[in-house]
């Protein structure tokens, strides 16, 4: 995934969810977690990008920085992925905190 253009990134963290990468029909629940990194100087790379975050299992997490000012920069989340359940929000949120040392 990592040659995709920014544009494809964004497409697919839409339509995905960001843990089991299940595509999420337009009609289906989606939810959105948010993280925060331990380095605020993290945000101003990350910020209204799409990234790819690898984690040790081989698994890739699609996450798109926040706007700055934005509601979700003000409730305190610098990053939001889209997941397609509370499992997988739950899933999300506790790996990218172990390796990644992101606040959920
Ligand atoms: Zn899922």
């Amino acid at each position: 995934m990592a040659r995709q253009s920014q544009t494809q990134l964004r497409d697919w963290w839409l339509s995905h969810c960001g843990w089991c990468h299940r595509e999420i029909g337009e009609d289906e629940p989606r939810l959105a977690a948010g993280l925060k990194f331990s380095d605020p100087k993290d945000f101003r790379k990350a910020r209204g990008r799409a990234i790819e975050f690898k984690l040790a299992s081989g698994r890739s997490v699609i996450a798109c920085g926040v706007m700055a000012g934005s509601q979700s920069k003000k409730e305190g989340k610098d990053l939001l992925v889209m997941v397609c359940s509370e499992e997988c929000r739950e899933a999300l949120s506790t790996a990218m905190y172990e390796e990644w040392e992101m606040e959920p």
